[in-house]
């Protein structure tokens, strides 16, 4: 569900500069290779720079936080999940790598609980060679300009403490809250065409309903999304059956939404109005999201023990993550449908909608056209416009996961 988004989120309003450097309490790696998390535990925010390296010496994810020290009694936990050994030197430590594997996602979280420390996350999940290759490239000139500039501070430790995985290990504690960010390579988009059976929806100028004309735009979408290779696709409904609003979602989340897509036509008093628009969650919606994810199931999966503070956290995280991106796919969606009809004004509204009430999917529900106005219903009935409809919406969402897969790249 949370594949191949890379984000940094600070929770912390970072002065860095006033706080003493930050002392490493404890080194963690988790994980099974596919999906790995390495933890670094501080008394004080580690601000690091983070580079994907590809040397002779083989595969690398190098975090870089000149100011850092240790502490006396620090815990190095045993490398594992694709992590051969870490090393902590100087001014950075370095994962030695078993695969290839690409940072996902970096946190920084604040203090929760009794034992003050700050922790910061990196989520690694297994690339092919080619794509590290690739990000160890674009890496490389940041790499340069990073080294470059950093002073040599004093060195901190007498040698460089490494850390093989046949290193003792106790369990450390604190922190066990795991997401579970399953990453492949493909994005999974779920379409919805609204309405169906005993529910038609909106009639349309001329004949015909909206849960009729939504399922062939939609089925058409679909066509175009399996000939690349890059989707899974999958629909809410493919025939003319009711389904009811709850199970939409839960039917999203359970295949690995990467993308929800509602596909609406609206209906006005004024026969004159016309166009598409878009909608996202609105605030009053996401007030509701909490209450819906615990009826329905649709809670975040932690480890048993995650406290209250860190779940809480990791899901307002979540919940914000995918609002943000619910609105940039937006974006790209507006112009784009602008391509292939009118536009209502104020192309992009919010409004609370139960089908967009998923915590951790990015969702908009799209209006494809007024089926009261004359042209746009003809148009929507038609199948040149339907095409239209749909490449416009597919154009919409490679832009999306272009977007996605360069800030995992880049990151
Ligand atoms: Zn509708």
């Amino acid at each position: 569900m949370i594949k191949l988004r890379s984000l940094i989120l600070c929770l912390t309003a970072i002065a860095a500069a006033m706080v003493a450097n930050p002392q490493i309490e404890s080194v963690g790696v988790a994980g099974d290779g596919e999906f790995t998390r390495i933890t670094v535990a501080s008394k004080s925010p580690l601000s690091s720079e983070v580079f994907m390296r590809e040397s002779d010496n083989g595969l690398s994810i190098e975090l870089v936080s000149p100011d850092y020290t240790v502490m006396s009694d620090a815990f190095y936990g045993e490398p594992t999940g694709g992590v051969l050994a870490y090393t902590l030197d100087q001014d950075r430590i370095i994962f030695e790598l078993e695969q290839p594997m690409m940072v996902s996602r970096e946190l920084e979280l604040p203090p929760v609980g009794e034992d003050g420390l700050h922790r910061f996350v990196l989520d690694l999940t297994q690339v092919s060679e080619a794509r590290f290759s690739q990000a160890a490239q674009r890496d490389q000139k940041r790499f340069v300009r990073r080294t470059n500039t950093v002073e040599k501070v004093p060195a901190l430790l007498s040698a460089p403490a490494i850390v093989k995985a046949d290193a003792p290990s106790v369990k450390p504690s604190g922190f066990s809250a795991v997401m579970l960010a399953a990453a492949r390579q493909r994005h999974t988009v779920v379409i919805d065409p609204g309405h169906g059976g005993r529910d038609p929806g909106a009639l349309a100028y001329g004949g015909g309903e909206e849960a009729e004309i939504v399922l062939q735009t939609s089925l058409l979408l679909k066509q175009l999304l399996e000939k690349d290779p890059r989707y899974d696709v999958r629909l809410t409904r493919e025939s003319d059956v009711y389904v009811e609003h709850e199970d939409r979602v839960t039917k999203a989340r359970n295949w690995g939404a990467d993308l929800f897509i509602s596909i609406h036509a609206d209906a006005a008093m004024k026969p004159t109005v016309s166009g598409a628009s878009v909608y996202t969650i609105s605030t009053r919606g996401e007030a509701r999201i909490e209450g819906a994810a615990k009826k329905y199931g649709w809670e975040l999966p932690l480890e048993d023990g995650t406290s209250d503070a860190v779940s809480g956290i990791l899901k307002d995280l979540m919940v914000r993550e995918t609002k943000s991106n619910s609105s940039i796919f937006a974006g790209f969606l507006v112009p784009e449908l602008g391509q292939a009809g009118p536009l209502l004004r104020n192309t992009h509204r919010q409004k609370n909608l139960f089908v967009l009430l998923a915590p951790d999917v990015p969702a908009v529900l799209v209006e494809i056209g007024f089926l009261t106005n004359k042209a746009d219903s003809k148009r929507l009935k038609s199948k040149r416009g339907r095409k239209k409809s749909a490449e416009a919406i597919k154009r919409a969402i490679d832009a999306y996961f272009d977007r996605q897969d360069l800030l995992l790249v880049t990151n």
